[in-house]
């Protein structure tokens, strides 16, 4: 399926009245378009930037139940996470690594702890268990990681969980919603809320290219807009106040080689309880995260420097590494849409999921994980027909292939000129890239990865993205002073 922008464009201009219009292209958005078109409902949605421009390209990239939530008691919620992480493996073929993860440990009792943990882990997947949980020794472990030897550890737990590329899969759950019928169109803003008698009956959008504005007239009105979701509700009810308490995440990346082995690796505990991985992924090493709470909702979110104090003071003391200040490649930041709970500690709410709707109508979707995306979108759909008076028959989406199409892997741009004139060529005419940043953060993950390097291919990325879409100099020039300032924020404050 190609997902080419005018022609989607068109088709939301002229599309009449929708069952469904969604606001925001994240993984919340995505999965409730691509269930909701399956189930025969005519959906539309809008995206303000690009397709996983907010949280959902700014994630651990792990597929998981969520072993550190068995401390906190959520069964429930590890339970389910572990049923998606298997339906997504196989719906999401070939995308999703079964990958292996070591928790070292250093004292006998924490081998009994964490082993226990992690053997309730195993229950919990039931049928859907990607092997047993197994205890590597000191020697093994040393081998795989010889650094661990240093920082004093007995050994370590390896268990399995998942690993993707998230904005690729959220890629190519568009692709898949618009092969089901869906119309998607991104850099596409919803500015208002259309009322007939109190009641919902459109938004009003701006295409952020053109600054065209239009309604769209639709029969519910979605609210994914993950941690920026409140905004949308003071368009609905200006008096509306906060629900979510947002929490900045953020990662660090390093070359490949500063970890030794092929396994991630999973520090329990930090010094104020917080979990921290290290993840090899698209031949880098993520290293994070932090949970920090905000107030300010940025749409560039931006790492604090006593956060990158953190992560890299806690990678070096808990597994013997000897990460500096000039061996990071790139930060990247992310707001986790949290349901308002406890106000002082964000690294105890909820992150499980809740659908309710406003008096006016509008359906706001919040909270959860990439993991669960396709179980929200599943409840939301539901409560479409109990609540909403759509008339329908929910699809299966527990067992629906995704399209997630027949391009390479996309990890650094390619370096080659004629592949990456391709590549740019592709991304415009069908995953709808518009923008420098577009490219080399979400189709090719090159400012997640080396920001540096980003901005050195970036001059070129634009000219090739002028050639194509008949853009000028002034364009050209604009794009790559904006996309070079985008890509500062990705590199830690003194890098030279
Ligand atoms: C640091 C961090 C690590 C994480 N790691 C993992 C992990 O490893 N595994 C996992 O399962 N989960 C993880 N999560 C959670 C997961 O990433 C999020 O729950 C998920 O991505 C949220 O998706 P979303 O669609 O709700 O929000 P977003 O991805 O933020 O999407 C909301 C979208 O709405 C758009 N929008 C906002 N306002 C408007 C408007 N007016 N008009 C149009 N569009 C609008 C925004 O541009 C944005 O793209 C992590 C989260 C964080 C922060």
């Amino acid at each position: 399926m190609k997902l080419y922008r005018p022609s989607m464009m068109h088709a939301l201009r002229e599309g009449g009245t929708w069952d469904v219009c969604i606001v925001g292209g994240g993984a919340t958005g995505l999965g409730i378009a691509l269930e909701a078109a399956a189930s025969g409902l005519r959906t539309a949605l809008i995206e303000g930037r690009d397709f996983a421009a907010g949280t959902s390209s700014r994630s651990t990239k792990l597929v998981h139940g969520g072993v550190r939530y068995l401390e906190q008691g959520k069964m429930a919620l590890v339970s389910e996470a572990l049923k998606e992480r298997d339906r997504l493996m196989a719906n999401a073929q070939g995308h999703i690594d079964d990958y292996g993860f070591l928790i070292p440990v250093k004292r006998r009792w924490a081998q009994c702890y964490y082993g226990l943990g992690l053997r309730l882990y195993d229950l919990l997947a039931g049928s859907h268990r990607w092997g047993r949980t197994e205890w590597v020794g000191r020697r093994e472990v040393i081998q795989r990681l010889p650094h661990l030897a240093e920082a004093g550890f007995i050994g370590a737990w390896r268990y399995r969980d998942g690993r993707f590329n998230d904005a690729e899969l959220a890629l190519g759950l568009a692709k898949t919603a618009a092969q089901q019928g869906a119309v998607l169109v991104n850099h596409c803003r919803a500015e208002g809320l259309i009322k007939k008698k109190g009641h919902l009956a459109g938004v009003q959008a701006k295409d952020m290219v053109t600054g065209d504005t239009f309604a769209l007239d639709a029969k519910v009105v979605i609210n994914a807009c993950g941690p920026y979701s409140d905004a949308l509700c003071r368009l609905d009810d200006p008096s509306h106040e906060n629900e979510l308490r947002p929490s900045q995440g953020i990662h660090l990346v390093f070359d490949a080689d500063v970890l030794k082995g092929d396994d991630a690796l999973l520090i329990p505990k930090t010094d104020d309880g917080r979990v921290l991985f290290a993840v090899p992924w698209l031949g880098k090493v993520l290293v994070g995260t932090t949970d920090t709470p905000v107030d300010q909702l940025d749409l560039e979110p931006l790492a604090m420097e006593e956060e990158i104090s953190f992560v890299l003071d806690h990678a070096n003391r808990f597994l013997g590494l000897q990460l500096k200040r000039e061996d990071i490649r790139s930060v990247f930041a992310g707001l986790r849409p949290l349901i308002q709970g406890r106000k002082d500690n964000t690294a105890k709410l909820s992150r499980s999921h809740e659908v309710s709707a406003t008096p006016s109508g509008l359906v706001n979707v919040r909270g959860g994980k990439w993991t669960t995306y396709r179980k929200m979108a599943e409840d939301t759909v539901r409560y479409l027909r109990k609540h909403c008076g759509l008339e329908f028959t929910p699809a299966d989406t527990a067992s629906l292939t995704l399209e997630m199409g027949s391009l390479p892997p996309r990890g650094m741009h390619p370096s080659d000129a004629h592949q990456l004139a391709s590549a740019v060529k592709q991304a415009v005419e069908e995953e709808m890239c518009l923008t420098v940043e577009d490219f080399l953060a979400r189709r090719y993950r090159t400012l997640f990865l080396d920001a540096k390097a980003a901005q050195r291919i970036a001059p070129e990325v634009a000219q090739l993205l002028a050639d194509i879409r008949s853009k000028d100099a002034n364009w050209v020039a604009g794009e790559v002073r904006s996309f070079t300032e985008l890509a500062n924020h990705y590199l830690p404050a003194h890098t030279p």
